[in-house]
């Protein structure tokens, strides 16, 4: 037998900012799609119009060219099964939803809103399963007509059979079963023209000749109507997985109240792509032993889904900060110097110049304390601006009386200076306190609140080679006339 060839696909809807549950399921439909040699779909599913968001699926696409996911078929870039966005597929679902109705496995219901809510009250109120009651199951072809003729709104809904068991499988959740009885007779078609995803997300997983359906455990409740679906028009269900719920650390459903959801906003704090995917990679899935550091290219090689378990990733922010913080170990400077750049060019420094030889150095002395590239600005604003005001714990302890003075012969070592480099400016201090009879201490303290502000960061002279003799000079002046004891 010919195997037949892999075909997955990422079929997001266009509501808001693509979520980290989003990259995640991109990421496993891509890792399995590249390792199979298949073909990794995009699918624009936008049939919710009250839920579209404009330029969603620009930031969408931007977003996934971003972490490095390209789709082999989607918008834009077209391909054998196209249309790709579902906006732009009506007449096909409209076609399937009449086929059904003329094979009697969906019927017209023309029920006001009105009458569907009085009824749901009244269901629930007794207590009973909300579903439909059929009422326009009992309408007869002659009514139908009669009613479509005169251009009343009517939705579209499937029959699901009485009494039977629906049966699948699932790749990590394994035997599933549900009773028909726990299924409302879904509304397939809505009054304006536009299918529900259930309609949709079939007929398209088959015209696509999607292989594998991979997606989030939330759409676990869907499948049983998908699978009459699939029965009604006589199709294949392909392969389904369902992946594990991300969680927060207290294990409640990931939101957005307890950190960042938004592969955006881990984009505008300088993550790396390579930190942030190899995070992604391990939320369900593990390789089987103690690594935990992959490249996607590692990732294609090692993934499988049958390492996904079915139990609650919990998104551990201190874990992507550490992975992230073993991947800026294997960058160089040069590598990281766009992240920075990006970054300064939406921080309030974006009118400022700094060169990339300089901003090399601030990553270089930056890279092993920070977890993501906006730290630096965070951590060290004192490579982009003088400090502003100074820690006054930090003035407490190292700040004395005859400071200023020391100071200003300091700066009178470091004018002699031509052109100085991190051992110039220590030998220059080394000498001052020498001649001062001080110990080094007091002047290395006094310093790096003068240039800094602050009493942590990287190694003084580093901080000083990379400001440069004459800002040093200028920012220890400045701090002698601000420092009040
Ligand atoms: N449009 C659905 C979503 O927004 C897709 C679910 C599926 O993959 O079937 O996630």
């Amino acid at each position: 037998m010919i195997s037949e060839q892999i075909r997955v696909r990422f079929a997001p809807s266009p509501t808001g900012f693509l979520h980290v549950g989003g990259l995640r399921t991109a990421l496993y439909n891509y890792l399995f799609a590249r390792q199979n040699h298949g073909v990794f779909i995009l699918r624009i599913e936008d049939t919710d119009r009250s839920r579209y968001v404009e330029g969603a699926v620009e930031n969408l696409i931007n977003t996934l060219q971003w972490v490095g996911l390209d789709y082999d078929e989607g918008p834009i870039k077209g391909g054998a099964y196209g249309p790709y966005v579902q906006s732009e597929r009506l007449e096909i679902y409209r076609k399937y939803a009449k086929q059904l109705v003329d094979e009697g496995k969906a019927y017209y219901c023309f029920c006001t809103s009105d009458r569907l809510e009085q009824m749901r009250t009244e269901l629930e109120q007794k207590g009973e399963f909300a579903k439909y009651d059929r009422f326009c199951l009992k309408l007869s072809p002659s009514e139908i007509e009669q009613k479509l003729k005169s251009n009343l709104p009517y939705v579209i809904r499937m029959k699901v059979p009485d009494n039977t068991t629906i049966k699948f499988y699932d790749l990590i959740r394994k035997d599933v079963e549900i009773s028909s009885e726990l299924i409302d007779d879904q509304v397939l078609l809505k009054s304006d023209g536009y299918p529900t995803y259930h309609l949709a997300n079939v007929v398209d997983d088959h015209l696509m000749k999607v292989t594998h359906v991979i997606r989030g455990e939330e759409w676990l409740p869907s499948v049983p109507k998908h699978i009459l679906l699939y029965q009604y028009f006589n199709w294949e269900v392909p392969v389904l997985a369902h992946l594990p719920l991300l969680l927060n650390p207290d294990k409640s459903k990931l939101s957005k109240r307890q950190g960042d959801v938004a592969v955006e906003d881990y984009r505008a704090k300088g993550y790396l792509r390579e930190g942030l995917i190899n995070f992604i990679a391990l939320l369900g899935w593990n390789p089987g032993d103690e690594r935990e550091i992959f490249t996607l290219e590692e990732l294609i090689k090692e993934f499988s889904l049958e390492r996904v378990g079915k139990s609650g990733a919990v998104f551990n922010i201190d874990k992507l900060n550490w992975i992230n913080l073993q991947h800026i170990h294997r960058k160089t400077e040069k590598e990281m110097l766009p992240i920075l750049k990006e970054i300064l060019s939406r921080s309030k420094y974006k009118d400022l110049f700094f060169s990339d030889d300089y901003l090399e150095k601030v990553i270089h002395a930056m890279r092993e304390r920070i977890n993501y590239f906006a730290g630096i600005l965070e951590k060290s604003p004192y490579f982009f601006e003088p400090p502003k005001e100074y820690d006054s714990v930090y003035i407490a302890k190292h700040w004395k009386a005859e400071t200023p003075d020391w100071l200003g012969k300091l700066i009178e070592e470091f004018s002699k200076l031509n052109n100085p480099k991190k051992e110039d400016f220590e030998n220059a201090l080394n000498r001052t306190a020498e001649a001062l009879g001080l110990g080094r201490g007091k002047i290395i303290h006094a310093v790096r609140l003068a240039v800094s502000g602050m009493g942590e960061g990287p190694g003084l002279y580093d901080i000083l080679d990379i400001l440069g003799k004459e800002e040093v000079i200028k920012r220890i002046q400045q701090a002698i006339k601000n420092i009040k004891l």
